[in-house]
C-alpha cells in the first residue's frame, strides 16, 4: 500500500501466474507449456525479422497475421483480432463486451484471470458452480445474465464440452456476447469457430501459447462477426496500437502455417496424455477426463498440498489450488514421455 497508489489498484486482486523457477533437472509440469520446440519455420521466421527493420513499427493491424489465421479457420480476415497473448484478447473482451448492468457469468472453478479482470473493469460477476463432476451444465446458466464467459475445454480441470453444447449455450443467449476461451482446443476439443457465421453473439478466444508452443512469442486471437472484433479494436487502439512486434507477427504466420509440425506435436502429447493418465489410474488416482494438456487428478489418501510439495522436493513441479472442492487437485501438465515418467517415480516415492 502506498499514498500514491490510486484507489483502483489498492482494491486489484492481481491474477498470480504459475511461476518459472531456475532449478537444476528440473521436470516442469506446472504451466502448461509445451514440452516440444515450437515449428523450425516459426523460429526461421522470427530470427529473418531480426533485422534493420526493427527500427520502424510494426503493422499495426497484423494484417498477415489476421489473413494466415483467418484461412485456416475458414473466416475472412476481418473477422480476426489478434493481440499480445490470449490473456490480452480477454483483457480486451472484458473493456469492449462483458461490462452489463446484468452480471456476467463464468464458472466457479475456471481461469482465475476471470475475476481479476472483473476487479479489474469493475465488472458485477457471478461465479456459477460447475456440478458434482466437476462439468459444467448450460442449464445452470439460464439466469439474468448481461454476458458469459467460460474456457472449452474448461481449465484447470481440463474437461471439454461438446459442440452441441456450446452452441445450445450460444443460442440460448442471444442478446448476450458469449465469449469460448479454446486455449485448450487442439487437444481434442470441438471448436466453436465452426459456429462463428450463425451467431453474431458468440466470439472465439484462441492462442499461440499452448498448441503452438510459443507461450514466449505472446500471440493469441480471437474469431468473430465483425461488430465484436470491431469493438475489440476499438479497445485496443485506446490502448496500445502496436500490441504485436516484428518478430511475433512473422513468427505466429509461419506457426499457424506449419500443419505438419502441429499435427506430430498435439498427436504426442494426446498420446503421453493418455498414457500418463493409465498410470496415475494405476496408482490410485482419481483423474477427471481430459481433453487438453494437462490432466486434473487426486488421490483419495494424500492431500493436494503435501503432494505438490513432496513432488517439488524432487524437482517435480506441478500446480496446485488451495481453494475449496479442488484443493486435493494436482494439475498436471503433460511432459514428454520422459518428464511423465520421472514423475511416475517421484510419485511412486511418495504414495
Ligand atoms: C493459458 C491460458 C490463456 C492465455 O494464454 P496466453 O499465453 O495469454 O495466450 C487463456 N485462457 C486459458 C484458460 C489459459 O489456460
Amino acid at each position: 500500500m502506498s499514498k500514491f497508489w490510486s484507489p483502483i489498484v489498492s482494491r486489484l486482486k492481481p491474477y498470480v501466474p504459475g511461476e518459472q523457477p531456475s532449478m537444476a533437472n528440473l521436470v516442469k509440469l506446472n504451466t502448461n507449456e509445451s514440452p516440444y520446440g515450437p515449428s523450425e519455420k516459426a523460429l526461421e521466421a522470427i530470427r529473418a525479422a531480426a533485422s534493420d527493420d526493427m527500427r520502424l513499427y510494426p503493422d499495426p493491424v497484423a494484417l498477415g497475421l489476421r489473413q494466415a489465421i483467418g484461412e485456416r479457420c475458414g473466416v475472412s480476415a476481418d473477422e480476426v483480432f489478434v493481440g499480445n497473448g490470449s490473456d490480452e484478447v480477454l483483457a480486451h473482451a472484458f473493456a469492449a463486451l462483458l461490462k452489463h448492468d446484468q452480471p456476467l457469468l463464468y464458472p466457479d472453478i475456471s481461469y482465475s484471470f476471470y475475476p481479476t479482470y472483473a476487479g479489474l473493469f469493475g465488472i458485477h460477476a457471478v461465479e456459477v458452480p460447475l456440478n458434482d463432476a466437476f462439468r459444467i451444465d448450460i442449464a445452470d446458466y439460464r439466469r439474468p445474465a448481461g454476458a458469459i464467459i467460460l474456457p472449452n475445454p474448461n481449465a484447470p480441470t481440463g474437461i471439454g464440452m461438446p459442440l452441441a453444447e456450446i452452441e445450445r449455450l450460444v443460442a440460448e443467449h442471444p442478446d448476450q456476447p458469449v465469449v469460448i476461451d479454446e486455449a485448450y482446443i487442439d487437444f481434442g476439443g470441438e471448436s466453436a469457430v465452426a459456429l462463428v457465421p450463425k451467431y453474431e453473439n458468440l466470439l472465439v478466444v484462441q492462442t499461440f501459447s499452448k498448441s503452438r508452443a510459443l507461450a514466449g512469442l505472446r500471440v493469441g486471437f480471437a474469431i468473430g462477426q465483425r461488430p465484436l472484433i470491431e469493438a475489440l479494436e476499438r479497445v485496443k487502439d485506446s490502448f496500445n496500437s502496436y500490441p504485436l512486434g516484428r518478430a511475433a507477427q512473422a513468427g505466429a504466420i509461419a506457426a499457424i502455417r506449419d500443419t505438419d509440425w502441429f499435427e506430430e506435436a498435439r498427436g504426442k502429447i494426446i498420446a503421453t496424455r493418455a498414457e500418463l493418465i493409465r498410470e496415475l489410474e494405476m496408482r490410485g488416482f482419481e483423474v477427471l477426463p481430459s481433453q487438453a494438456n494437462f490432466v486434473f487428478a487426486r488421490h483419495p489418501d494424500h492431500a493436494g498440498q503435501t503432494l505438490a510439495a513432496k513432488l517439488r522436493e524432487r524437482a517435480v513441479i506441478v500446480r496446485h489450488f488451495a481453494k475449496p472442492r479442488i484443493e486435493d487437485f494436482l494439475r498436471i501438465t503433460i511432459g514428454t514421455d520422459a518428464e511423465c515418467a520421472r514423475l511416475i517415480t517421484a510419485l511412486d516415492e511418495i504414495v
